[in-house]
């Protein structure tokens, strides 16, 4: 059976019809003298984008199944997943319920209102505010005790189970269906947070793509503790598939300091850049530095070989982050 048919074995809802375009980004290619492709999951169909839509396709057809009528996840106040799970919901008639932090303990007022926060209110979730999420599974579990929440359904941080990381299975299908014959991508790059999507990407390519490198570039945590969170859904996609043979997890993680969700200047470099040369927004906290790890990469090789960008999304957190202001006024 293929990865296509096993997947279809699987309840999806079907919001992501079209697909993403995969792109080939013609200055930055002219500018490193090599194929520089993007996939564009930052326009994915729903909310302004992003990558939690492949995922919670499957996380919501699920949801749906067993006859939730509420809808528990947590993030940061800024996070692009909670937008995308409260529009989901909001879509579907289901009441959602955001278990929030704020991870840099910023008191700007538009971290706090604007950007993903903004949007999240728009689309009718209600948030509680935690000090922490230090163990957000049992946090969320206890939210619904506290608030007496039947038929409950808790979507993990990011969306990331092996459920939720089918949706970058499917991605990695679509690439191998969209990129041109010729090209063969040496590495792809991915922002690895949660871990589903580098995960997911990585067990479809391996499969498809079998000359590809999928690299996650770390935003949260250094190498050996994300490796582990990778490797743990690598290895439950590879049961579901059936598939014997897990990759080898590769990251990048000189690139998300000083903490998850502070940008740097590296990540607004490479924000700055993507705007300037090819019209196309990243954000400070996901993609600017999976980038600017991208860009070190492309700098420091003789090789020529084609890459190929995984775009995440992120860009309403671009009105939440002062320093965004500061970095093009200078
Ligand atoms: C959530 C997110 C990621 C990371 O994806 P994970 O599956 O959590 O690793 C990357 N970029 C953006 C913009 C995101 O919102």
């Amino acid at each position: 059976m293929s990865l296509q048919q096993k997947l279809a074995q699987f309840t999806k809802l079907n919001l992501n019809k079209t697909s993403t375009p995969l792109q080939r980004l013609e200055n930055l290619s002219r500018v490193y003298g090599r194929e520089i492709f993007i996939k564009r999951d930052d326009i994915s169909p729903l909310a302004m984008g992003g990558n939690k839509l492949r995922k919670l396709e499957f996380l919501i057809a699920d949801a749906l199944e067993k006859k939730a009528k509420v809808i528990v996840t947590a993030g940061a106040i800024q996070s692009n997943h909670v937008r995308q799970t409260a529009a989901i919901a909001a879509m579907y008639g289901l009441r959602c319920i955001a278990l929030l932090e704020n991870p840099i303990q910023s008191d700007e007022h538009n971290f706090l209102h604007n950007g993903n926060k903004l949007l999240t209110n728009l689309f009718g979730a209600e948030s509680v505010m935690c000090e922490a999420l230090t163990d957000p599974q049992a946090q969320m579990e206890e939210l619904i005790q506290t608030l007496a929440l039947e038929d409950a359904y808790i979507v993990p941080v990011g969306g990331s189970n092996a459920l939720g990381a089918l949706g970058y299975v499917q991605c990695a299908i679509e690439i191998a269906q969209q990129k041109p014959l010729e090209i063969e991508f040496e590495k792809v790059i991915v922002a690895s947070g949660s871990a589903g999507t580098h995960a997911g990407l990585a067990i479809g390519l391996q499969e498809l793509l079998p000359h590809s490198q999928v690299i996650g570039v770390t935003v949260s945590r250094f190498k050996q503790e994300q490796a582990p969170k990778v490797e743990k859904i690598q290895r439950e996609l590879a049961e579901l598939f059936a598939i014997l043979k897990v990759p080898e997890v590769q990251l990048w993680d000189g690139f998300f300091e000083p903490m998850y969700g502070m940008p740097n200047q590296a990540g607004l470099n490479a924000i700055t850049l993507l705007a300037r040369s090819e019209g196309i927004l990243l954000d400070p906290v996901y993609t600017g530095k999976a980038m600017a790890g991208l860009l070190n990469y492309l700098e420091n090789s003789d090789e020529k070989t084609p890459v190929l960008f995984i775009h995440t999304g992120g860009a309403p957190a671009l009105f939440a982050y002062p320093e965004i202001n500061k970095t093009i006024n200078n």
